[in-house]
């Protein structure tokens, strides 16, 4: 066990062999020297620092059909909506007076936002607030749509792969195409955008063999960005009555991610805060360096419902910065409200 660790520390790397056997026989002692490892790569990269980005849930419209998601095409109770040009700059105006300088704008897959209304969002965005860097989350699109949305200056783009089985993949996706999820993310790198990929623990029937082709994916890939979260699920589903992830695991596989990419970012997801009240300052402790606070107006807020439980009030709210900072410096962390570019773009 532990050469397997000293090699993922010193050299960031391991084979899948290696990393199959850790996941099987971690116990808490070998768990401990992970934590201590992966918190000691992300302090040689960023310090204590964890950058803080406003996040804007647009619209919960969804043409997907996800067998996990609450916000799935199929799901008539969802109470649908669809935020304006200007409530959007209107969120990104707070955010800023807040001193966000990054701002993730997140939807369902959603068919009214055309490219044509895109690139006039981005653009006013962009025209305000020079400072600041654009995400976009807004699932998969053609590669000419991805070209025309960082033409207009969109930064960043996260789409989690979700899983690297391609079986599972499919049992959870029937109306979607495993390999075209990972063409889009291949389109969104060779643009040149900041990547995001990504995947959930606990998803049903998933094994260690598929979390290992999960970080097998990417350390091949090598995303700036990596958003990893339980699965939980969601009572309007299929898979509403199905055991979820668990924060151990999760961390477990953030530590690993954090000594595989030693410069990704990486955020502590609404997901870990939802399943464990500490789970943010947790993940921050093994590795996490990213916090996405809501920015979307209140009224929509518990519509974005994408599993049971989604933490919408209090301090994931992005209006709550000094909620926010209390417990990152609490936990021993600092904020930093800069753009936080991938070290690679600073450089
Ligand atoms: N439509 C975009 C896309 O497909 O990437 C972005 C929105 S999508 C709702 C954002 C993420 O929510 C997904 O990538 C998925 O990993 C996560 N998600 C959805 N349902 C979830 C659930 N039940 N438990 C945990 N995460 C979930």
């Amino acid at each position: 066990m532990k050469p397997i660790l000293d090699e993922l520390y010193h050299k960031n790397t391991s084979s899948p062999e290696g990393l199959l056997y850790l996941l099987d026989h971690l116990d808490s002692e070998a768990q401990e020297l992970l934590s201590t490892y992966s918190h000691q790569t992300r302090l040689k990269h960023y310090g204590r620092q964890v950058y803080l980005r406003g996040l804007i849930e647009f619209s919960n419209v969804c043409i997907r059909n996800c067998l996990y998601c609450g916000i799935r095409r199929d799901n008539p109770k969802v109470d649908r909506y669809r935020l304006t040009q200007e409530e959007i700059l209107d969120c990104c105006r707070e955010g800023h007076i807040l001193g966000y300088r990054t701002y993730v704008l997140q939807s369902g897959e959603d068919p009214y936002y055309t490219d044509e209304r895109l690139v006039e969002l981005i653009t006013a965005i962009k025209a305000e607030f020079h400072d600041a860097a654009v995400t976009l989350s807004l699932g998969e699109r053609p590669y000419e749509s991805y070209q025309r949305l960082f033409a207009a200056g969109a930064n960043r783009y996260l789409l989690r792969h979700e899983t690297a089985s391609e079986s599972l993949y499919q049992r959870l996706h029937p109306d979607s195409n495993f390999h075209n999820r990972r063409q889009c993310l291949k389109h969104l790198k060779d643009i040149g955008y900041q990547v995001g990929a990504g995947f959930m623990v606990g998803l049903p029937g998933q094994t260690n063999e598929d979390l290992v082709q999960d970080l097998m994916f990417l350390k091949v890939l090598e995303p700036e960005m990596v958003g990893i979260g339980p699965f939980i699920p969601h009572g309007q589903t299929p898979l509403g009555r199905i055991k979820g992830g668990t924060v151990e695991k999760t961390l477990i596989m953030l530590a690993l991610t954090r000594l595989l990419l030693p410069e990704v970012l990486l955020p502590s997801t609404t997901a870990m805060g939802t399943l464990d009240s500490l789970g943010w300052e947790k993940a921050i402790k093994v590795g996490a360096n990213v916090v996405m606070p809501n920015l979307s107006p209140v009224k929509v807020r518990d519509k974005y419902e994408l599993y049971d439980g989604k933490i919408w009030t209090g301090d994931e709210s992005a209006h709550c910065r000094g909620c926010i900072e209390k417990r990152i410096i609490g936990a021993g962390f600092e904020v930093n409200m800069g753009r936080g570019d991938h070290p690679t773009w600073r450089r």
